[in-house]
């Protein structure tokens, strides 16, 4: 089968390697659309993929082959490789490590991910995608299950303000999962023109320039001088996180979701005095998973928006597309066709 293998150094190669056989319980999922994560493009960009890897955990396939103790599944039906609940002793060691430390350990890398013609998964991950969910929005179930948990983990409540600064593919996906648990005004930070357009489209009420106009200073002005209740920081760039601390109102809430891979700066006198809340959101759960999908089907949050004739790539393409998301970029979701 045709894989990107990740071989160090910001390079990958496209190249033949074996199909896998599924082990007992794991399925073979021949992959339609991997959508690319900016957390692979992090991977790349600071080169913490170890070489030999093959990245992508954003798939939606089909079933293409049955480990000899699978049941419940049929070759050829449509699937997530995410969403089930794990059976004893098979939770990742990211929510079992009392010292998980995922710049240390966050890129274990012998797993065959899904940039790649096939993929192994456990057949207890899987999850049927609902016939209303094409394969392109159903490769969007992860990380609009990273935008659902965080939604989940935060205050947001009927009537809420929320700020989002980034409105990446997680950021369009936080604030679509924030309307839906009820915020009625959102604000959002971008820069780049086409995903501030896309925000707007998806019902942001004000989207502003952060290279143009003081983020903090406009999210409180747009909140009727109080500042929004929630803000999730899905850019996790130099200044994001100390913005939305000094925007968030008296009491408010403060959610980190990127992932920064590089030290923030914080100013706490200018904040600290209002008493705002700081969690983070690291991924998801299984359940958040399925009310992704829930989502998705629904209508409640568009993948379609995400998505255009644009976003789909080829596999040998890869090499070029992750160095432009090196970038910071104006794209929207990208998808690799498989
Ligand atoms: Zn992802």
């Amino acid at each position: 089968m045709q894989a990107a293998v990740y071989q160090g150094a910001q390079r990958f190669d496209v190249r033949e390697i074996d199909t896998p056989e599924p082990r007992p319980n794991q399925v073979l999922v021949q992959v339609t659309r991997s959508a690319i994560c900016g957390t692979d493009v992090h991977a790349f960009m600071y080169d913490l993929a170890p070489a030999g890897a093959v990245l992508g955990h954003e798939i939606a396939g089909r079933i293409a082959k049955l480990g000899s103790d699978v049941q419940g599944w049929d070759v050829g039906s449509r699937v997530v490789a995410g969403g089930g609940d794990p059976p004893p002793g098979g939770e990742s060691p990211m929510r079992t490590d009392p010292r998980y430390n995922y710049r240390t350990m966050g890129f274990g890398g012998s797993r065959t991910g899904g940039y790649a013609e096939f993929t192994l998964v456990e057949a207890w991950r899987l999850q049927a995608i609902p016939d209303a969910v094409p394969d392109e929005v159903a490769a969007l179930t992860e990380p609009c299950s990273v935008a659902v948990h965080a939604v989940r983990r935060s205050a947001v409540k009927l009537g809420d303000t929320v700020g989002v600064v980034g409105a990446g593919p997680i950021g369009l996906l936080c604030m679509q999962a924030a309307s839906a648990a009820g915020a009625t005004r959102l604000l959002v930070s971008e820069p780049a023109p086409a995903r501030a357009q896309l925000a707007r489209d998806l019902g942001a009420a004000d989207v502003i320039n952060p290279l143009e106009e003081d983020v903090s200073e406009r999210f409180v002005e747009l909140s009727d001088g109080l500042g929004p209740d929630v803000i999730f920081d899905c850019a996790g760039f130099r200044d994001t996180l100390d913005q939305a601390f000094a925007a968030a109102r008296r009491g408010g809430q403060v959610i980190l979701v990127a992932v920064p891979w590089e030290p923030m700066p914080l100013e706490p006198a200018d904040w600290m005095a209002r008493e705002v809340d700081f969690r983070v959101s690291f991924a998801s759960e299984p359940e958040d998973w399925r009310v992704a999908l829930d989502l998705l089907a629904s209508g409640r949050i568009s993948g379609d928006a995400l998505v255009s004739e644009a976003s789909f790539i080829e596999l040998d393409q890869i090499q070029e597309t992750f160095e432009g998301l090196m970038q910071p970029s104006s794209q929207l979701q990208i998808l690799i066709k498989l």
